[in-house]
């Protein structure tokens, strides 16, 4: 009998295997009865959604997803909204921008809201996949594949026009690139201190935005620890994303290559709540008073998520003499809460849970408002 080459090198316990267990320790006593479900869920494969590329053929690139069966969850969900509670009102209007201006007018929608972005995701229960971007005749993609719960914090960071904006730990580019969708920024600054993520930040976004709008006035891309800037950007800016590392539960639970539950990463993942809460705090330094910060994590563990920011909340106040205010996402939940499954009762903060009709997630954010 001849034995397969690769049975050899596999580890003898699968980090994956690692990782569940972990799970199945402290997500089964957090979660409780939710825990079976959300655990089946992140076994099974995540859905995407499709982040359009303003900066192409728009249409184009939106009637080829629309063919596709999918629709813009931020739009749909407005005019839903809309549909609902105006239907007189609605009626009058029959494009989907004039339906939002009302609900926006009317305070459905949280004013606090990015503007501009779109994503596209296939309806509750379908799992089709997304067909890969082609470049259009400038060389830029049309869409930009993600967990479509990640663009929630960069709709939750409320960029208005003229902001500048510091994405702490940027890399792949993900959110950066949906806040750029916003065409509202002023100056966004994107930094990774790995020199490696931040080489594939640079190619991300040089396959998404023209060359014009990628120049050092305008967007500046930097490798420095994150846990710096608070020293070195005090005050600075109107908004800053703190997407800080963390466990990633689906990846930990599928990859186990690079995981952060293989024994020689033990280390580094004990010291992540501590990591996270320095960067917080740089973040909460970095943003100008009455700017706002948003922090966000893919894990589910109580420790790097809420635990973090009550920390931070604590620290910032003690040790620097800044007030926070948390922000209240429910208006967000609501919204979108026919797009994803948001965990019942969170203590600071929205998280998403994983679930089998809606497999996006997790996602744990927070929006803090710097008082002074
Ligand atoms: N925001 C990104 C996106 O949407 O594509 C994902 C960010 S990922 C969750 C976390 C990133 O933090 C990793 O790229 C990692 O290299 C970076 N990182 C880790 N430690 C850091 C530090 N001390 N300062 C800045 N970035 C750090």
């Amino acid at each position: 009998r001849v034995k397969t080459k690769w049975a050899g090198s596999l580890p003898k316990y699968p980090h994956t295997n690692l990782a569940l267990q972990n799970f199945d320790a402290t997500h089964k006593l957090q979660l409780e009865e939710a825990w079976p479900s959300v655990r089946a869920s992140m076994l099974c494969e995540q859905k995407y959604g499709a982040l359009v590329n303003n900066f192409t053929n728009v249409e184009g690139a939106m009637a080829q997803l629309q063919f596709q069966g999918c629709r813009d969850f931020v739009s749909w969900t407005v005019s839903e909204a809309a549909r609902e509670i105006l239907q007189p009102a609605a009626s009058s209007h029959n494009n989907p921008s004039s339906l939002e201006s009302v609900v926006v007018d009317q305070g459905i929608v949280p004013a606090s809201l990015s503007q501009n972005i779109k994503c596209l995701v296939f309806p509750r229960g379908d799992i089709s996949r997304f067909k890969p971007s082609r470049p259009d005749e400038n060389g830029l993609l049309g869409y930009y594949l993600m967990d479509a719960a990640s663009i929630l914090p960069a709709l939750a960071l409320d960029v208005q026009e003229g902001h500048s904006v510091l994405d702490l730990c940027a890399a792949p580019g993900g959110k950066a690139l949906a806040l750029l969708q916003t065409q509202a920024i002023r100056f966004l600054c994107v930094n990774d201190v790995s020199v490696g993520r931040t080489l594939r930040l640079r190619r991300v976004l040089a396959s998404y935005i023209p060359k014009d709008l990628l120049t050092e006035d305008k967007l500046r891309v930097t490798s420095f620890d994150g846990r710096k800037w608070g020293e070195m950007e005090r005050d600075t800016f109107d908004r800053v994303l703190v997407d800080v590392p963390c466990t990633t539960d689906r990846h930990s639970l599928m990859e186990e290559e690079n995981n952060i539950f293989s024994r020689a990463r033990t280390k580094e993942r004990q010291r992540l709540p501590q990591l996270q809460l320095e960067l917080l705090m740089a973040g909460i330094q970095a943003v100008r008073p009455r700017g706002v910060v948003v922090y966000s994590t893919c894990a589910l563990s109580q420790m790097q998520n809420w635990y973090v920011v009550e920390r931070a909340i604590h620290l910032a106040q003690e040790e620097l003499g800044i007030s926070l205010q948390v922000a209240d996402l429910r208006p967000l939940t609501q919204l979108f809460k026919e797009t994803f499954n948001f965990a019942p009762d969170p203590y600071l903060g929205q998280l998403v849970l994983p679930h089998l009709t809606a497999n996006f997630g997790p996602i744990y954010m927070c929006k803090l408002k710097r008082i002074n």
